[in-house]
């Protein structure tokens, strides 16, 4: 199996979820379950989340979420 990095911090992946294709580590996993729907952090991520493989997809590159400050 490839080796995986989270798409949103982007830490090797070891275990966590697979969202088509891209991997979200455990501890992203569970910011994401804690977030409320409501919140912008949940929007970021749904948003980076979803940039992420769209501009994967799109041109082969790799973007990150890492400069969201709470
Ligand atoms: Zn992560």
């Amino acid at each position: 199996m490839k080796k995986q990095d989270c798409i949103i911090c982007r830490k090797p992946l070891k275990d966590g979820i697979m969202i088509n294709g891209r991997g979200i580590c455990r501890s992203c996993e569970e910011r994401l379950i804690n977030a409320d729907v409501d919140t912008d952090f949940y929007e970021y991520y749904k948003d980076c989340i979803k940039r992420s493989i769209t501009q994967n997809a799109l041109k082969g590159e790799e973007i990150t979420c890492q400069n969201y400050h709470l």
